[in-house]
């Protein structure tokens, strides 16, 4: 069966669906891997049209949060949840305290998180009926919005990047083309900004582009901005954008931006700009700010201070990422998954239950 098939292929270590017609739950939570730690991940909520599709999505996004918690050096898994309907109309507070109960019954194996689709009072919801739940409000003990931390650590994988290619340690001077203004784009702006960088940036959105643009970004139109001169074109709004279309238009040194899954084909399209001699920062290394974030939710307490120096260490790992990728003339995005799979093996060999502190 094509759908047994899917899981083996990919890995994962459980998939639970959960129904509760009741209240109109349809939901699907994938854990891929626990070997570092609980699997966690947000739950997107997202009209989905097949189960086909929130299936292969649920398990591909789960996949994708194994290998982004191991290259970061967290104690965590990768997991991830979906649930199918429309985030603007078919949210109730039965709906999420059902899927709630579910994640509970997983005794901690998967904890949840924002995503696409919900938010913290989604998640204050969760909170009514289980303990594993990240992302919740300051009042509550939680992280709050993520986003900021986020593009704390884009930054510090960018200026690691700089530094690869142009052995140079600051920003001032240098040109970034950020492409999309919202939570992540519109912070990273103002750090490069605040670095004495020029940044150019565009949006489909008027408010992001207005709040920008008097920060003293310059802007561009969402087509233009893949044609921009610039040293670093950051990508902080969808996935896919480096395709065949994109990369001959580019004209950058370097990729180091917040969005998820930026490469089209994975392994063609870093190819594509390793012959173009342009430097990947892979995204799931960059972008994991905000993952570090929640995780130290589960640290005893939210301590910003801690979460922004855990998350400096970005830094590090996207030049150990370059210098793999130089050593064994693989390209970045090869190189950052050679990394996480290093450390999973490593820390399976240890044998069961290795969560280190985490959860006690
Ligand atoms: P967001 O929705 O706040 O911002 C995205 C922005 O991109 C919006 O302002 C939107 O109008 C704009 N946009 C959409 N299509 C566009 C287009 N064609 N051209 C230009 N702009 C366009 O989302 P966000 O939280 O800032 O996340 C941005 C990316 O970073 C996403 O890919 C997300 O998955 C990834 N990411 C976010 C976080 C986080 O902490 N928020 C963490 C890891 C990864």
């Amino acid at each position: 069966m094509a759908f047994f098939e899917e899981i083996r292929t990919m890995g994962h270590e459980r998939v639970l669906i959960c129904s509760n017609p009741d209240v109109g739950l349809k939901a699907i939570i994938a854990v891929h891997s626990t070997v570092l730690g609980p699997g966690l991940g947000g739950c997107r909520m997202w009209n989905y049209s097949s189960d086909e599709e929130a299936l292969t999505d649920v398990l591909r996004l789960s996949r994708g949060m194994t290998y982004k918690a191991a290259a970061a050096g967290l104690n965590l898994g990768g997991g991830k949840a979906v649930i199918i309907g429309d985030s603007k109309a078919d949210k109730s507070e039965a709906l999420f305290r059902a899927f709630g109960r579910y994640i509970d019954s997983l005794g901690g194996l998967y904890i949840t998180a924002e995503d696409v689709g919900t938010d913290m009072e989604d998640m204050e919801l969760i909170l009514t009926e289980t303990k594993w739940v990240t992302g919740v409000a300051p009042a509550h003990g939680g992280s709050g919005d993520p986003s900021p931390v986020t593009a704390f650590g884009t930054l510090q994988g960018l200026m690691a990047a700089v530094k690869w290619k142009f052995d140079e340690p600051d920003l001032d001077g240098r040109s970034v083309a950020v492409q999309g203004l919202g939570s992540v784009g519109g912070h990273l702006a103002g750090y490069l900004l605040e670095r004495g960088a020029k940044v150019f940036g565009c949006d489909i959105d008027h408010e992001a582009i207005d709040e920008a643009e008097a920060k003293g970004v310059e802007i561009v139109s969402p087509d233009e901005i893949f044609d921009v001169d610039c040293d670093v074109f950051a990508p902080c709004a969808m996935g896919a954008i480096l395709n065949d279309d994109t990369i001959p238009r580019l004209r950058c040194s370097i990729i180091a931006g917040a969005a998820n899954n930026q490469l089209q084909d994975e392994d063609r399209h870093a190819e594509m700009l390793d012959a173009r001699n342009i430097l990947y920062a892979p995204d799931f290394v960059i972008n994991a700010g905000g993952l570090i974030n929640v995780y130290n939710e589960l640290l005893g307490g939210y301590n910003q201070e801690r979460a922004l120096r855990m998350t400096r260490g970005i830094y590090l790992n996207t030049s150990r990422v370059f210098e793999i990728a130089e050593r064994d003339s693989i390209t970045s995005a090869d190189a950052a998954e050679r990394v996480a799979e290093e450390r999973i093996a490593t820390v399976q060999k240890m044998g069961s239950k290795h969560w280190g502190r985490l959860l006690d």
